[in-house]
């Protein structure tokens, strides 16, 4: 959007605060600044070059950018987009991001990854039995596995369990043995220059090693390939899909076998899989193969395109962990069962720094390793 259409949506909103109660950052924190109304406001400030406060900048970045308030306005205003399109601002001005984003995006560029993870310990995850016929680059597949940062270094088990299921598949697909960040942490925190770089190089990567398709295995990687690269790269012509979808498609075709777990477990959607990627729909799979389980889903109260961010959205637990360890123990209210599933490895991650604040007793897993041990 251009800066006379983001003023001009800016000023469309009625002020009727409608979205307040759609708004976790809002609703656990009772504080209008941290509403999608709230935030407009503060974007109407940037825009007319007024001054903002401490407090205002960190409503900004303790947005999670879920997107549901772009789903209930009643004017329509393309909410996050203006509060990312003002963060992008308040960098060209000099006044962000906030320490702790320079900090990581720091790590980014120096590290290839955004958890501060040693280069060297990336495919830590790469399961012992594979290790000795893996040829990474040199494999002849136009299909990559991109494991993405927090499955490489936080939720290693998302990254083997994936990679092994897909083996046992006879999947046809190769990894990286220097895998890069995507660069969808640089870009929310309003860097676009840098994202843009980061983008571009990634990109030749992809083309020079002949990569027509890209399976991921982090919502945030599959949003910043799905919507963000396409908006800034030419011709990006590469099939991105969620690991997920290619496991049920497998199922289906007979090459992977469930047998029944007989679990209870609460599946928690991850909001860039679904509402901010509504096209690709990807809730009917997940929930499908955990059936084949024949495990029992407690939906919570609130999901699909309905579902809340997990908490830890655009880096907000970095700026203020209170309102991330609110918004996962309000979840954990709902969880009528001692295990949630996700396909999303920040989900798991933050679901498990919540557990151990709020020491509530609840595990979370990945959704391929839960899968794995029920594979036959
Ligand atoms: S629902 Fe839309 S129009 Fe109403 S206050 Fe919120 S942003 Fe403004
Ligand atoms: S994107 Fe989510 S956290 Fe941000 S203002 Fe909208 S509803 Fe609130």
């Amino acid at each position: 959007m251009k800066e006379n259409q983001i003023i001009e949506k800016i000023h469309s909103c009625l002020d009727c605060k409608k979205c307040l109660e759609s708004c976790d950052t809002y609703l656990v924190t009772q504080d209008e600044l941290k509403s999608p109304n709230g935030r407009l406001k503060i974007a109407d400030k940037i825009y007319s070059n007024i001054e903002i406060t401490d407090e205002e900048l960190n409503s900004m970045y303790t947005c999670t950018l879920c997107g549901i308030c772009d789903l209930v306005c009643v004017q329509k205003i393309p909410i996050t987009e203006i509060i990312h399109a003002s963060k992008a601002k308040l960098v060209e001005l000099g006044k962000a991001p906030l320490e702790i984003h320079e900090k990581i995006i720091e790590g980014i560029l120096k590290y290839n990854n955004s958890v501060n993870g040693n280069p060297e310990e990336r495919l830590n995850w790469l399961p012992e039995k594979y290790k000795a016929e893996e040829l990474f680059e040199q494999k002849d597949s136009d299909t990559l596995l991109f494991l993405g940062c927090m499955s490489s270094f936080r939720v290693k088990e998302s990254a083997s369990a994936s990679y092994e299921i897909l083996k046992k598949a006879h999947y046809d697909f190769k990894i990286l043995k220097n895998e890069p960040c995507c660069g969808e942490y640089v870009y929310s925190a309003g860097k676009v220059e840098i994202a843009k770089k980061i983008m571009e190089d990634n990109f030749s990567l992809f083309k020079n090693l002949g990569i027509k398709n890209i399976l991921v295995t982090c919502a945030g990687c599959l949003y910043a390939f799905n919507k963000i690269y396409p908006k800034y790269i030419k011709n990006f012509n590469i099939n991105v899909k969620h690991v997920i979808q290619v496991i049920h498609e497998l199922e289906k075709q007979g090459k992977i076998k469930l047998k029944p777990l007989n679990k209870r477990v609460s599946y928690h959607d991850a909001c860039r899989m679904v509402r901010k990627l509504n096209n690709l729909k990807i809730y009917r799979e997940p929930r499908e193969l955990l059936e084949k389980t024949e495990t029992s889903i407690n939906e919570l109260n609130k999901k699909e395109e309905n579902t809340p961010c997990c908490g830890a959205g655009s880096g907000i637990r970095g700026v203020d962990s209170s309102i991330t360890i609110k918004i996962g123990s309000k979840i954990f209210e709902e969880v009528n069962s001692k295990l949630i599933i996700s396909a999303c490895p920040l989900c798991v991650f933050n679901y498990r720094y919540v557990n151990y604040k709020t020491q509530n007793n609840i595990e979370t897993k990945y959704i391929t390793d839960f899968l794995l041990d029920a594979l036959e």
